[in-house]
């Protein structure tokens, strides 16, 4: 009688193209394919498994429902998954090159829509116009964001950068060449071993680098990936309302009309409280240009879908 196919439950912590690596709950890992092309599972994920006693193959049978999922803007405008279960969207800025707050104010909105924590680190606090970030920090900081000053010097002895990561899964993003793989390095010197990794699919095309979650010391988790530390958030999968704008969501139950975009509405609680310096122009901005983002993206969607 032929043996039952063993199922069991892991967590893909490791991507390459089309295959991955699984954790099952012992800690065993096991390299594992999709069953079918339309599964779409990403790092992070936690899936149903199942191995065949005959061949030895652990193939992904089912994804588990996601408590969140991180979605990037792929060359159409279209979201693309790309991290699963990540709860902590560390996002770095740094004086060199130049801070780009809607960058920042990107990420923050794409975490706060997919229900991820987030954390903003100010880093290479060694450099002299450091202090320059300060404004916008307390921004974020009145926000209720925590904020976390840092260098690649000061990482190694300080705990505070894993302090706050805690046990979090976290997602490190941000512009190029702010410190991400400098700060990775000092977290999880392994991570270095394999960015970068270039690999093929079955019909032997390069593909995406791989994304792999590392164990840190402190019981948390860091998802990485070259591809992931600077994707651009999808517009798309951004909460209507408030865009992921925590002081807009705040204020937008007070607006007029309940489908108030916040840009030109008559009694906009949201626009009265820039007028009244209660909420920072500079977010309100960003705000707006994501706005136009959102009704671009809109747009072309309906054009597609009359077509
Ligand atoms: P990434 O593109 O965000 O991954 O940035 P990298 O980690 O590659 O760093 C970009 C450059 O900034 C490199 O030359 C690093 O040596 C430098 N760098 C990273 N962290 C610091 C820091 O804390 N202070 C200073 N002065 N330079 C840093
Ligand atoms: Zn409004």
């Amino acid at each position: 009688m032929l043996e039952p196919a063993a199922r069991f439950t892991a967590q893909i912590i490791a991507t390459f193209g089309r295959h991955a690596e699984v954790r099952d709950s012992q800690g065993d890992v096991w390299k594992a394919r999709p069953m079918g092309r339309k599964l779409g599972q990403v790092c992070g994920d936690e899936v149903l498994c199942e191995r065949n006693p005959h061949n030895d193959e652990t193939l992904i049978v089912e994804l588990l429902p996601r408590r969140t999922v991180l979605a990037r803007a792929n060359a159409r405008g279209d979201a693309e998954n790309i991290v699963a279960n990540a709860s902590l969207l560390t996002v770095v800025a740094a004086p060199v090159p130049e801070a780009d707050f809607f960058v920042v104010d990107r990420y923050l909105a794409a975490a706060e829509s997919a229900g991820c924590a987030a954390l903003i680190v100010a880093n290479k606090c060694d450099l002299d116009n450091f202090g320059a970030l300060q404004p916008a920090l307390e921004v974020y900081r009145g926000l209720g964001y925590p904020v976390v000053s840092t260098s690649k010097q000061i990482v190694a002895q300080s705990s505070a950068l894993r302090d706050a990561i805690g046990t979090h899964t976290a997602v490190f993003v941000g512009q190029s060449g702010v410190g991400k793989s400098s700060l990775i390095a000092q977290l999880v010197p392994q991570a270095s071993l394999s960015a970068g990794e270039l690999t093929r699919d079955d019909e032997g095309r390069h593909t995406t680098t791989a994304s792999r979650l590392y164990d840190l010391p402190g019981g948390g988790s860091l998802i990485d990936s070259p591809g992931v530390r600077d994707y651009a958030p999808a517009v798309a999968a951004l909460e209507a309302r408030s865009l992921g704008f925590r002081e807009v969501e705040q204020r937008a139950a007070a607006c007029r009309f309940a489908d108030c975009q916040h840009i030109q509405e008559p009694n906009c609680a949201v626009r009265e409280a820039v007028t009244n310096n209660l909420m920072d122009a500079r977010r309100y901005e960003s705000y707006r240009r994501l706005r136009r983002l959102h009704e671009t993206l809109r747009q072309s969607l309906r054009e597609r879908s009359h077509r």
